[in-house]
């Protein structure tokens, strides 16, 4: 299984995410934790992008590109999550995947309002400090959000590969409608 999740900052993509992960037995990809982990072990990507992070800017596409490239070398399946935020980023995902002849089976999107997202996101950065759920950090990427990363949910969905799922529902709720989605699809576990 292939599968892209698309969805903003506090919609529930990294738990929902890991779940799926876990149920189809795939690597779960997530740029943000990748970055994180360099920043904590100051390598010198960490050194680079930490700032950007703090800001809760993104970090540049050929960066990210080269990431995911090396990342995604080896492996048949996975879920990715937090690729691609940017047009640029999803079209050099399509012909890397166009290229090794593996497209993507399902592209899943969480939809919230920014409010839920905002109370979400604003909760998380009381309890564990992530500096970017700080007031500011959050409002930057929300904006990002909807100015670089929709055009990508836009571009999924003209080529009608989208599955949107309500992201406002319980946690269990959201993950069972992921799981029929993918069934819908003909997933199997
Ligand atoms: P996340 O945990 O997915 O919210 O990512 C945390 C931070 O990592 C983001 O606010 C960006 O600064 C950076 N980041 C993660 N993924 C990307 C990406 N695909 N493009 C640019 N920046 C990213």
């Amino acid at each position: 299984m292939r599968i892209l999740i698309l969805g903003p900052q506090g919609s529930g993509k990294g738990t929902q995410a890991r779940r799926i992960a876990d149920v189809y037995d795939v690597p779960h990809v997530a740029t943000g934790d990748i970055l994180r982990r360099a920043v904590a072990e100051g390598s010198e990507l960490g050194e680079r992008v930490a700032p950007i992070l703090e800001r809760g800017d993104l970090v540049p596409d050929d960066l990210m590109v080269d990431l995911i490239r090396e990342r995604l070398a080896d492996e048949d399946g996975f879920v990715l999550d937090g690729f691609p935020r940017t047009v640029p980023q999803a079209e050099a995902l399509d012909a890397m995947l166009d290229e090794i002849g593996k497209p993507l089976d399902a592209v899943l999107l969480l939809e919230v309002s920014d409010d839920v997202a905002l109370e979400r996101l604003l909760g998380r950065g009381a309890e564990e400090g992530r500096p970017d759920d700080a007031p500011d950090a959050i409002r930057n990427r929300l904006r990002l959000y909807h100015g670089l990363t929709e055009p990508v949910v836009e571009r999924y969905r003209g080529e009608g590969t989208l599955l949107a799922v309500d992201g406002e529902q319980p946690i269990d709720a959201v993950s069972t409608a992921i799981e029929d989605a993918l069934e819908s699809l003909g997933a199997r576990r």
